[in-house]
């Protein structure tokens, strides 16, 4: 599951968060003011690779989330 980087569209806060690639997230609150509908962030540092590490990492602590 990727990790992206969300922009508060009213107060800047940036906050990441773990996300379906089909997820919605407008409905995502600002951690700091509560305002929906985030700006997402394009996240240079993390890779595809790094992203799929993580996927089978989540996959043998928890595999029942994966049928
Ligand atoms: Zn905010």
């Amino acid at each position: 599951m990727p990790i992206y980087e969300f922009e508060c569209c009213k107060c800047k806060t940036v906050y990441e968060q773990l996300m379906k690639v089909d997820e919605r997230y407008d409905v995502l609150e600002c951690p700091s003011c509560g305002a929906k509908k985030p700006k997402k962030l394009a996240t240079a540092f993390r890779t595809h690779a790094w992203s799929t590490f993580l996927d089978n990492m989540e996959k043998k602590i928890s595999p029942h989330k994966f049928k």
